[in-house]
């Protein structure tokens, strides 16, 4: 049988970024809150593909690397708590046109390829706690921060030993649209 991955789309948080953001959390939340996501994997979904064959990723990354759009900041002012999914997060209060745009292409690039695509609204956001189950006091306002957003990235999700871990697999630009070639 041949080799399937999890994998997704989404936009990588600079080191420095994710560093402030979990030293906010830590600041702004309870401890039992939820279970905290380590600053390394702090990421913004694009699309999810779930398990997909070598052969189908190919084509997924072939169909990326089409796309031609221009970068964008994303600011980071807004937290929420989804009890459903048991999910506390921060994102854009006003997601840029940029995001919304990428996001769409990508799904729909994804349910075109046959990979089953929720039919919730996208909701950009950074997951910041799992498994918050309780009410949870969200941070006042007044927060914000701001990323120019270049490029975005194919990611494999791994489950192992307890712990899942992404992988960056390939990365494309946005803004200039010379071919960068930094697969890794
Ligand atoms: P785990 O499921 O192992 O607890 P995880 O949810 O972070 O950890 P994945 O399920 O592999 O890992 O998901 C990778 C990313 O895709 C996460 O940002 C997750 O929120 C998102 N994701 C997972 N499933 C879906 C889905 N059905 N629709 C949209 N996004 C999804
Ligand atoms: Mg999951």
């Amino acid at each position: 049988m041949p080799e399937s991955k999890r994998l997704f789309f989404a936009l990588e948080i600079p080191s420095p970024l994710q560093r402030k953001i979990i030293r906010w959390r830590a600041d702004n939340f309870a401890p039992d809150a939820g279970r905290p996501i380590a600053a390394a994997s702090l990421h913004l979904t694009l699309a999810f593909l779930g398990e997909v064959s070598a052969e189908k990723a190919r084509a997924l990354a072939e169909l990326a690397g089409r796309i031609r759009q221009p970068g964008f900041t994303l600011t980071l002012d807004d937290a929420g708590h989804w009890p459903r999914s048991r999910v506390v997060w921060l994102g854009p209060r006003q997601p840029p046109r940029g995001l919304l745009q990428l996001a769409n292409l990508l799904r729909a690039q994804a349910a075109r390829s046959g990979c089953y695509q929720s039919p919730q609204p996208f909701h950009p956001h950074v997951t910041l706690l799992r498994h918050a189950s309780h009410a949870v006091a969200l941070p006042a306002p007044g927060f914000s921060w701001s990323l120019p957003v270049t490029e975005f990235t194919l990611f494999e999700s791994v489950f192992e030993r307890g712990r899942t871990r992404y992988i960056p697999l390939q990365r494309w630009p946005l803004g200039s649209f010379t071919r960068k070639d930094d697969d890794i």
